[in-house]
């Protein structure tokens, strides 16, 4: 069993500091046409961080990731909820809740490329540098954390936490 540490991680003011400095850092190094989310862990950092583009011609867009079932091919994500193609020729700004093995950014931003966008940068909230298995470093990041399971702020554990407002690590009971 699990149980939420006694202080959170990050609380929801902190994470609103940092989600600003982030929109701040976007706005300043990439001009982009459209942002896809990856769901379902990225809903509320996505609605938060959108907010600071006000752009009537900014289009978001989210996209559903599960591994591959295919022990022959690991690190292969198989997409729903979004037909690649629609985002040919478009600047992508690919988004999600938090950065671990580095899988899904890594194959996310490839399958876009190969669909032809004209420029996908990759955003990660949270960013787990200790468990990374492939090379890859998003363009933006906010809070380096260490190899702990967190929740909150649209991150589950099994469905669960996900409308805390504050950034939670989960401990063994
Ligand atoms: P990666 O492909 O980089 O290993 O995994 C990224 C995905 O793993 C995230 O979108 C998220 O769904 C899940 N994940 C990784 N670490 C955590 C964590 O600490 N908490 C939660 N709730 N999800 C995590
Ligand atoms: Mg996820």
């Amino acid at each position: 069993m699990y149980k939420m540490s006694m202080m959170p991680m990050f609380t929801a003011e902190a994470i609103h500091e940092c989600v600003e400095a982030m929109a701040g850092q976007i706005r300043r190094n990439y001009e982009f046409d459209v942002v896809v989310g990856i769901l379902t862990g990225s809903f509320i950092f996505v609605s938060d961080l959108c907010r600071y583009f006000p752009r009537q011609d900014l289009q978001i867009k989210f996209i559903k990731a599960s591994s591959y079932c295919d022990e022959m091919r690991p690190g292969e994500l198989e997409v729903s909820g979004l037909d690649l193609k629609e985002l040919a020729g478009k600047r992508v700004l690919l988004i999600d809740d938090i950065l671990d093995t580095g899988r899904t950014l890594k194959c996310l931003s490839e399958k876009i490329r190969a669909a032809g966008a004209a420029a996908v940068k990759t955003c990660a909230l949270l960013d787990k540098p200790s468990r990374r298995e492939v090379e890859f470093q998003a363009d933006f990041t906010g809070f380096k954390i260490e190899d702990k399971f967190v929740v909150g702020y649209g991150l589950d554990y099994a469905g669960e936490y996900r409308t805390f407002p504050d950034i939670w690590s989960l401990e063994e009971e």
